[in-house]
């Protein structure tokens, strides 16, 4: 087994390293206050565009896309692609510059994998060019939505058209001027199909007549502009039976297409955000004097660093293997790894990132360093594209039903 990044990963990690430190750390400061303020967070910030030209230019785009859709990105696998996310993943929603950030990068696999050629035209298109982005609408408020099947919007189908109509919550890019389409998971019920065969997703534009806007939800206080999470509601929207997404009742079979790829990308990105949190906090404790001694003398002080090394570096190891099974065996097989790293790399940049905040004193949970906005996107992760729970109730029933079989320990 070799632990060692091949010469093609470190050689893209460099240059995503690079481009970070001429393009983005510099800006950070300037890109998140745009974010923050109410006058400006609801518009994109207006330098966005030259910096993703420059990605574009420097090959660092659409480095997400696996390696079967090659002639539109540079074609890494999984596990090529997991440093350089977790580059992108040190400065939170960086990956938008280089054209990875979700929901866009699983509604383009989404589109890639199952769309027409004319959906493909019309929306993968745009969204590889980085010109428009995107929304997956799903979650609702009223029924408990880490269990999918429970999704109630209707998908009906009038004469040429489907009309849609419900409630949604939590649809991350709703906010943003430039998201022109939502992919909605409905349901478009069947009595003759069973309960993972009832929901269907479907393309609608986002200047469909019917969709309205209710409210921006903020995340433990942080609106997340200009993308947001959006509460909404779907009322007689319309659209042609051309924009459903490979069939009627293949809702669940679509989303298998985006959800584990997604979740992996999540992760890696929390790890860049753990490590950045580190080496501030390992800054701060060398610089800082406390009772006449450096914080970095004290032995608890060195516990939390070396406790969050540890950490790190057994999610980092776990996703890559994760990644390795997925390119090698696919995304069915490697979905207890998958499950597996769900759980552990939120949690452990929670907790390392808290470590560093407490290390910081009062300034780690104020506005002068980017630890407690960390704090919060790790906090969330552990609730997005899944609740830690549903993964570890499906992990364990995984794991309870091959041990049983006799299966081969991995
Ligand atoms: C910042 C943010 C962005 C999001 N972006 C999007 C988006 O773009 N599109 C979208 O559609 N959704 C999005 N979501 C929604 C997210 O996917 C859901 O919140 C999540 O799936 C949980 O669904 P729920 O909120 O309905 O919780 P519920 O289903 O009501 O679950 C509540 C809690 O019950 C517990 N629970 C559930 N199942 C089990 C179990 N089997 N065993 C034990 N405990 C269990 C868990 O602790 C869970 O947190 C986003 C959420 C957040 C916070």
């Amino acid at each position: 087994m070799d632990f060692e990044y091949s010469d093609k990963m470190k050689e893209l990690q460099a240059k995503v390293r690079a481009f970070m430190d001429e393009h983005i750390y510099p800006i950070e400061h300037e890109w998140l206050a745009h974010q923050k303020d109410p006058s400006t967070m609801w518009t994109p910030w207006p330098q966005i565009e030259d910096i993703k030209a420059k990605a574009k230019e420097a090959g660092l785009w659409n480095l997400f896309l696996p390696k079967e859709y090659g002639k539109i990105s540079p074609g890494l696998t999984t596990l090529e692609y997991a440093p350089l996310a977790e580059e992108m993943g040190r400065v939170m929603g960086s990956s938008e510059f280089f054209n990875c950030s979700a929901p866009d990068t699983g509604n383009m696999e989404v589109l890639a994998k199952y769309g027409t050629p004319e959906q493909q035209e019309r929306w993968l298109k745009p969204l590889l060019d980085g010109e428009i982005r995107s929304a997956f609408a799903m979650t609702e408020p009223d029924v408990a939505s880490s269990d999918a099947t429970n999704i109630e919007t209707s998908i009906i189908r009038d004469g040429d058209d489907y009309v849609v109509n419900g409630r949604k919550w939590w649809i991350s890019g709703a906010m943003d001027p430039r998201t022109k389409v939502f992919i909605l998971l409905g349901k478009t019920p069947d009595a003759d199909r069973a309960r993972h065969q009832q929901h269907s997703q479907i393309l609608i534009p986002a200047d469909t007549p019917g969709i309205e806007i209710v409210r921006p939800l903020s995340v433990v206080g942080s609106f997340h502009g200009p993308s947001g999470h959006a509460e909404m509601v779907f009322r007689d929207v319309r659209v042609p039976k051309e924009n459903l997404i490979l069939g009627e009742g293949r809702g669940f079979e679509v989303a298998q297409g985006r959800l584990g790829p997604g979740r992996i990308h999540h992760c890696m990105r929390a790890i860049g955000l753990a490590q950045r949190s580190l080496e501030y906090m390992a800054r701060r404790v060398e610089s800082r004097v406390a009772f006449g001694r450096k914080l970095s003398d004290q032995s608890s002080i060195r516990q939390d660093v070396a406790l969050s090394f540890c950490e790190i570096e057994q999610a980092r190891l776990l996703t890559l293997k994760a990644a390795d099974a997925m390119d090698r065996h696919g995304n069915k097989v490697a979905k207890d790894l998958i499950a597996a790293i769900k759980i552990v790399a939120p949690r452990m940049a929670q907790t390392v990132i808290d470590r560093a905040i407490q290390s910081f004193g009062g300034m780690g949970v104020g506005p002068d360093t980017p630890l407690a906005a960390a704090f919060v996107n790790a906090r969330h992760l552990r609730i997005a594209d899944g609740p830690d729970e549903v993964h570890m109730s499906q992990l364990g029933k995984m794991k309870i039903a091959k041990f049983n079989d006799g299966g081969p320990h991995r």
